[in-house]
Order: structure tokens, then sequence, then C-alpha cells
């Protein structure tokens, strides 16, 4: 029997003659398995967290942002699966299009999963990601946790005590910059080679 392709409802979402974004996952990693944060101008600015977990990045939308505060619990929306190419994906996806805005990668890296015994995907699907992250930006612990009850389910994103916490300074302002190009979303607006 066919497995269902787990792109299909990131597909159906888009008509990849109208949208430049990426339909493959030919860059899938073959040491650490990497995440992405991107942060994504669209009707309303939030950052898409990513994480490669069995050849698709799993994905949330965080419309506040991830945080080196480990005070700061970040609602997190669970978001259908993306192609691997998507890890370095940076533009505009044109007006009249499914996401439509301005997409930098806010951060990367690799990370690697904190559980002992349990695969990376079914700490996902049990909604306790626990997981230590190598980027520019966001390092150290991190737990993605889903919460709640029936359907009043949520996530939630938060760093975690360690040295690498920072309760003082906001990384989304100190650091608006890609890590691939330097830009900021007003110049991938302005210039719109990329
Ligand atoms: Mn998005």
């Amino acid at each position: 029997m066919a497995k269902e392709d787990p792109l299909k409802k990131y597909k159906e979402k888009r008509d990849f003659k109208k949208t430049p974004e990426p339909t493959s996952s030919e860059k899938v990693s073959f040491d650490n398995p990497r995440f992405v944060v991107q942060k994504h101008d669209a009707s309303r600015l939030h950052y898409d967290f990513r994480l490669e977990v069995n050849g698709v990045l799993k994905s949330w939308a965080i419309p506040k942002g991830p945080s080196l505060d480990p005070g700061q619990k970040r609602l997190a929306v669970p978001t259908e699966d993306h192609p691997i190419d998507y890890i370095d994906f940076e533009g505009i996806i044109p007006k009249g299009n499914y996401g439509a805005g301005t997409v930098i990668v806010w951060d990367t890296g690799t990370y690697r999963n904190l559980k002992k015994n349990i695969s990376m995907d079914h700490t996902v699907e049990d909604g306790h990601i626990d997981i230590w992250l190598d980027g520019e930006k966001l390092k150290g612990g991190y737990a993605l946790i889903q919460t709640g009850k029936g359907n009043r389910k949520f996530w939630l994103l938060f760093k975690k005590k360690d040295d690498k916490a920072n309760s003082e300074s906001d990384i989304l302002i100190d650091r608006p910059e890609s890590v691939l190009s330097g830009r900021i979303i007003d110049e991938i607006i302005n210039n719109k080679k990329s």
C-alpha cells in the first residue's frame, strides 16, 4: 500500500507556478538534524519554528516568536509539515498566495533530542519535545510542550534554565536580521533580487 505523502497538505495549499517556495526534500542532513526559525511578515507577523524529523520539517507558528527568557512561554500553533528544502527558503511569497508576505531565515542550526530512549518523532506525537539548540541566536535547552485538554490543547515553546538563558534582553529586537543574508525584512522587500 502506498504511504500517504507527508507533504500532501503543504502541496494542497500552494500553487507552485505562483509561489517560489520549495517542493523537494533533497537537502536532508547526514549527521545532526537541523532546525530553522523563519520570520514571516504575513498578514500577521509571526515566526515559524521548524524541526527536521524523519525527512520533513515539523512546523509550528509562534505569534510572539522565541525567547531566551525561561519566564516567557510562547504559544506555538502546529502547522503542516514542510519539505526539507524549506530550511533555507528566504524571499517573497506573492500576494494572493497562501502565507503571502516576506520570509527570512531568522535563525538556523542543528539540534539534539534530549529525551533518552524516545525517538524524535515520538516526542512530537507525545507533545513533549525536549531539545538542545545550536543555532546562531538560539542556544541551549528548549521545550516544546503540548498542554491543555480535549479541544483546548495548545503548545508552548520556552527556554529551559541553563547558562544560555537570558532574561535581560530581547533577541527579536537585538537581532532582527537573517542569519543567511544579514538582511532584515524591509531590505528583502526593497530589493527583490535574492
Ligand atoms: Mn508562516
